[in-house]
């Protein structure tokens, strides 16, 4: 967590010049006694009208096609654990400053004070009416997931939780680039899966939207490997078992191409990574600290390709690369959903703006002299102006073609010029 004066400044940082992270600022003219005649009173009963007889009309006349809700009731918040809604709000206001920042999208946070699902999704529904998209966040498994299933099925509008779905798109696009770098295929790719968690679990089911074979890959949670003869596994593990009688995390990494971390520091040993496959792929994302060190991790096996959660090491595996231009793509063609197919062509998007050159910008804002695809550059740095511009037009082209978008856009390059804006 830092030391003392590193968590002074971040109290600072939160408290002054005016507590948190977010305000709201009118968008039209107030100066004048027609201003408000307009704004409220009477003027305002006419959008009202309108909006009665059309719903969709509220996407024309308020801010609804541009606000997010980022929701949670505090019960995973980071690595802290559950610690209550209230506690969770900073977190929820940092997501509503990195919506703003990166895709000029009003996030607002919600804190639900309630553990129950039927009461969360009942909470949520009730007020979705507001709302342009909803960000489930911080949520604990297994409840995110009926969550998240319930309110997708109920609500017409684009809903996501960001803790399964972010971190299984940024780490997919890094794992298409990294398996390419090593010049080994996903189909082929034999893949240990550590922690079967929230994020494990939405990670894992994408690598195989993108060709892992299930019978390739072997998922660990805290007990050790989960084989199929194990009895009273839940649904989501049984999903992943595996039908090799092995055990424990040194056996399933013998030989392995790919080794992805979403459980606890400090687990996999310098032997293990000797007894990997040659390139071997680690994504090693437990927060804050990985499960394997990366000093280490490199010293080891000099030819490796290694991820982690950190942004004090090369390729690191950070949400902020996807939700922000999710969002942009969804709202703007008023996607009813985030389906499979704008979170994959979100995938495909990022790893490909990879490869293409880096723009001197960038390089600067990062201290770099010569950013390039390659091992220590997998995935794209989150201050890439170029994020804006070409994510969200691949995830709203995503949802024309899959059916979702009630608003097409019909001028791409119009509308990469207004995302630039
Ligand atoms: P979660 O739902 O609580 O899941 C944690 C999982 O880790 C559980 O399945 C647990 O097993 C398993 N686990 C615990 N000890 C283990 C061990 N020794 N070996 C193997 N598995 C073990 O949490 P989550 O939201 O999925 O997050 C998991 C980790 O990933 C956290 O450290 C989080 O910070 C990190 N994460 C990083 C990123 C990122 O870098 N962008 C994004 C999301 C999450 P049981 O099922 O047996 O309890
Ligand atoms: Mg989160």
């Amino acid at each position: 967590m830092g030391n003392q004066k590193q968590r002074r400044e971040a109290l600072i940082y939160h408290a002054k010049p005016q507590p948190g992270k977010i305000k709201i600022v009118p968008t039209k003219p107030y100066s004048t006694q027609r201003d408000l005649a307009l704004a409220y009173s009477p003027g305002v009963a006419e959008p009202c009208l309108e909006i009665a007889k059309d719903k969709d009309n509220a996407y024309k006349y308020t801010s609804k096609g541009n606000l997010v809700a980022i929701i949670s009731n505090g019960t995973a918040v980071l690595g802290l654990g559950n610690i209550g809604p209230e506690a969770s709000k900073p977190v929820m206001e940092g997501k509503g400053l990195l919506f703003k920042i990166f895709a000029d999208i009003d996030g607002i946070d919600i804190e639900v004070d309630t553990e129950d699902v039927d009461e969360f999704v009942q909470t949520v529904k009730m007020i979705a009416p507001t709302f342009g998209g909803i960000n489930l966040e911080d949520i604990k498994a297994p409840e995110a997931f009926e969550i998240e299933r319930r309110l997708k099925e109920e609500l017409d509008i684009p809903v996501m939780h960001d803790d399964q779905h972010g971190t299984a798109i940024i780490s997919a696009a890094a794992l298409l680039n990294a398996l390419e770098l090593s010049e080994k295929k996903i189909e082929d790719a034999r893949i240990v899966i550590s922690g079967a968690g929230a994020a494990a679990v939405s990670c894992t089911k994408l690598y195989k939207a993108f060709g892992a074979k299930a019978e390739n890959i072997v998922m660990l949670d805290s007990k050790g490997v989960i084989r199929k003869d194990a009895e009273n596994l839940s649904a989501s593990k049984k999903e992943f078992a595996t039908d090799r009688k092995i055990n424990t995390l040194a056996e399933a990494m013998v030989d392995a191409d790919v080794f992805v971390g979403l459980s606890i520091a400090n687990i996999v040993t310098a032997e293990m990574l000797e007894s990997m496959a040659e390139n071997p792929i680690v994504f090693a994302m437990a927060n804050p600290d990985p499960e394997v060190d990366y000093d280490l991790a490199v010293k080891t096996r000099k030819d490796i390709i290694m991820a982690t959660g950190r942004s004090d090491h090369p390729n690191q595996v950070n949400n902020v690369l996807g939700f922000p231009f999710i969002f942009r793509g969804a709202l703007d063609v008023r996607a009813t959903t985030i389906n499979e197919e704008m979170k994959m062509a979100a995938v495909k998007a990022l790893a490909e703006l990879t490869k293409q050159p880096v723009p001197e910008q960038v390089n600067i804002a990062y201290g770099e002299t010569r950013l390039t695809f390659g091992k220590e550059y997998i995935i794209p740095k989150p201050f890439d102006q170029r994020l804006i511009s070409e994510i969200p037009p691949a995830v709203a082209k995503a949802a024309m073609d899959s059916g979702v978008a009630k608003n097409p856009i019909e001028d791409w390059d119009r509308y990469r010029e207004e995302l630039l804006q």
